[in-house]
């Protein structure tokens, strides 16, 4: 159930719906838009009628929603803005998170951080944890990875994007990254989406490799239910019977995320189709279609990469996609948001 109340509504007015809706066993979700102070209610809904609340003072309306996400969707909030370092994510700016897929090496993380800090790069992105198909591939430098991405954060001021595998680890991960990426393999891994949920620290969501647009929503509201509401998600490509590329990229996913949800939308277009040499279009029709960011994976030697060199930009070829996209970008009235 959904409670919306004016922006201006007094403590107390808020507080008798809140207490109505604890007494009734249901928990009270407060949602501050723009426009409206939105109170998603989760719990044993049904014994409340919506006239419990259209009386009450200050609100302007009380609704059910049907859907399986209730926190997440769009009839909650129009938009979700999460400020993080000087930067906005929503809200008509365009950001740009970029890294290797792994953290390899000393040298090999501070030599990418450098040149995409002089590119204006701000999100800096690299796996500590690796959550591998095969046993047997590299499965990251793990504490180490994590020492040095804290290392790079010092030393180039980058906000730190690294994935979160399990909750053995998140903790650990928690305390070097700005953003916790929860990983495509991940994407229902219940527990952990409940546990980072409890965490103050944005999440960067990646849908499934065989989950729907539905099926990532549902995840993000197992987070949000939590109380954290800084939930990015991300399209980085589904499994379909075309194998001629890594992943089919379902751009889809963009205007349809928009239409359903108030929650950022990313795309990865490096995993999504799998080939250094493809990204950049793919990138400029995600930034087309109305993405509110990029994920990019760079290595400055694609050839010797540990992991997902064959998908990789060159620090120079990285330099060359966000020259494509800017153009883009303003078509669509976003900002790219470079720091320069
Ligand atoms: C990654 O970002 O390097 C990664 C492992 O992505 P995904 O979870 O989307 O496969
Ligand atoms: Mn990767």
């Amino acid at each position: 159930m959904l409670i919306v109340m004016k922006l201006d509504t007094p403590k107390d007015h808020l507080e008798k719906v809140l207490s109505k809706a604890e007494s009734n066993n249901c928990k009270p979700h407060i949602i501050y838009g723009t426009t409206k102070i939105a109170i998603g209610l989760t719990g044993e809904t049904r014994s409340l009628s919506l006239d419990d609340f259209m009386t009450m003072d200050s609100v302007v309306d009380a609704m059910r929603i049907s859907k399986n996400y209730k926190l997440v969707s769009r009839e909650v909030k129009d938009e979700t803005l999460i400020n993080i370092g000087n930067h906005i994510i929503g809200d008509g700016m365009l950001q740009i998170i970029a890294g290797p897929c792994s953290v390899e090496s000393r040298t090999q993380l501070f030599d990418i951080a450098g040149e995409l800090k002089e590119m204006g790069i701000r999100f800096f992105r690299a796996g500590a944890y690796k959550p591998r198909s095969s046993p047997y591939a590299f499965q990251g430098l793990k504490e180490k990875g994590l020492e040095l991405l804290a290392e790079v954060k010092k030393e180039f001021g980058m906000i730190i994007v690294t994935e979160a595998k399990d909750t053995d680890t998140l903790q650990q991960v928690a305390e070097v990254s700005d953003i916790i990426q929860i990983g495509a393999r991940n994407m229902q891994n219940f527990s952990l989406l409940e546990k980072v949920g409890q965490i103050d620290r944005p999440v960067f969501l990646k849908r499934g490799l065989a989950s729907t647009i539905e099926d990532l929503l549902m995840s993000a509201e197992y987070i949000v239910t939590q109380g954290n509401f800084n939930v990015i998600l991300c399209e980085r490509g589904i499994r379909t019977f075309e194998t001629a590329t890594r992943n089919t990229l379902d751009l889809n996913a963009i205007p349809v995320i928009k239409q359903q949800s108030h929650l950022p939308i990313f795309v990865d277009p490096s995993h999504g189709i799998g080939m250094w040499d493809k990204v950049t279009p793919m990138a400029m029709a995600a930034v087309a279609a109305g993405a509110d960011g990029l994920m990019i994976e760079v290595h400055n030697h694609p050839e010797e990469a540990l992991s997902d060199g064959f998908q990789s930009l060159t620090p120079k070829n990285f330099k060359e996609l966000l020259l494509r996209i800017e153009p883009i970008a303003n078509a669509v009235n976003k900002k790219l948001d470079l720091t320069k």
